[in-house]
């Protein structure tokens, strides 16, 4: 058996024409495969207004600063999510809190945010960062309410889940990344999440002051729209307004992004038959698994488990040749985060979690002979 890794890229022959093609053009940035790429995944989350940017980071990074994070702000995330979650807030000066999880659906849990929002005087906090952790989406219908109660904007972190979506109290279908609730919400293109572009990321939302802003943040903060200059010197003129970035992302990948989007149903298809594949293996047996309400179908970016000997599992699949990853170190237990006098025991439900969790091979291309591999494997150790 071939190495399997926890998640990977699938490229076929119209991605690769279709990167050729744009090599034999006048553009390898700043061309057209950018704004068409935008409109695209904008159509495809359900949102008004897209903006492609450089990776997940950066997107995350111009979010906070469009929100008017600075000094001195205080932004609640959950400690289960990937460093870039939190450090956005630090790039701008912010300061980060955190909010435990949930133990059976692993996103943080509402109402631990509800009590420290009323445990503290009002507009000590700025904004929430939540995450749809593994691709499960965060009830954003009743964080939006919490958000209105307490004055507290949203950046959802919907980097695991394109496709992903809930039916609100209204039965009415809410995807991750709509724009509905949240202010803003930010995705990867990453090659192990659903659709890679090498490095590439997105910010999505319904408005359009915020839109703007982005545009210009992820250019320099330079505009040449002749509405918006204070002077016109003639056709070279440009005015810089704000201190941007250049978090701009080439047309190379978003030729990618392009041909990788017309195929994510399918991926997405193919990500829930493998869930479910991995649950009616694992579901008589003592390994636990993600507990989900109804109303909330996941997007499947990972399959995680729960095992007592996780370090050796993690260990026995290695020497079969399987490359499960662990997701993720709680973020207020790295050194850098520590130094803030975060400890163990400040999050105890996440650092069980993280004792214990392992995610499983998951991805478009996994065969159907390689994931039961997969689950022989696993069922051999716990046996
Ligand atoms: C991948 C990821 C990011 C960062 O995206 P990059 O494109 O790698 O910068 C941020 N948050 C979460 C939850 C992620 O999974």
């Amino acid at each position: 058996m071939k190495p399997i890794p926890y998640g990977k890229q699938s490229i076929n022959q119209d991605d690769i024409d279709g990167v050729i093609e744009v090599l034999h053009s006048d553009y390898l940035t700043q061309g057209p495969k950018i704004a068409e790429f935008e409109q695209k995944f904008a159509e495809y989350i359900g949102c008004k207004y897209a903006v492609a940017v450089s990776n997940g980071t950066a997107a995350l990074h111009l979010s906070a600063l469009a929100l008017d994070v600075k000094s001195g702000d205080k932004v609640i995330t959950t400690p289960i999510t990937f460093v870039a979650s939190a450090n956005c807030v630090l790039y701008c000066g912010g300061e980060i809190d955190f909010v435990d999880i949930d133990q059976n659906t692993f996103l943080m849990d509402l109402d631990k945010l509800e009590e420290k929002l009323a445990s503290n005087p009002q507009g000590t906090y700025k904004g929430i960062i939540p995450v749809d952790f593994t691709g499960l989406p965060i009830d954003t219908e009743r964080l939006k309410k919490i958000a209105n109660k307490y004055k507290l904007w949203i950046i959802e972190d919907a980097c695991h889940a394109p496709g992903g979506y809930f039916k609100n109290s209204n039965n009415k279908t809410i995807y991750c990344g709509d724009g509905q609730y949240s202010d803003l919400s930010i995705f990867s293109f990453h090659p192990v999440k659903h659709i890679a572009t090498g490095e590439g990321g997105m910010i999505t939302t319904n408005n359009e002051e915020l839109y703007k802003q982005l545009l210009l943040l992820r250019t320099h903060g330079i505009t040449k729209s002749p509405e918006m200059l204070q002077e016109n010197h003639g056709g070279w003129y440009y005015e810089m307004h704000e201190l941007g970035f250049n978090y701009r992302l080439s047309d190379l990948s978003a030729s990618l992004g392009i041909t990788q989007l017309k195929r994510a149903k399918e991926g997405l298809q193919r990500r829930k038959e493998i869930a479910n594949n991995y649950f009616n293996a694992f579901k008589d047996s003592p390994i636990k698994m993600q507990k989900v309400n109804n109303n909330f179908s996941n997007a499947f970016h990972l399959f995680v488990i729960q095992v007592k000997n996780r370090l050796e599992l993690y260990n026995y699949l290695k020497s079969h040749n399987i490359f499960s990853q662990i997701h993720y170190i709680p973020v207020h237990l790295q050194p850098y985060y520590k130094n803030f006098g975060w400890k163990n025991g400040d999050f105890p439900i996440a650092e069980n979690y993280y004792n214990e969790c392992l995610s499983l091979p998951i991805y478009a291309s996994l065969s159907t002979k390689e994931q039961d591999y997969v689950i022989n494997t696993v069922l051999e150790f716990v046996k």
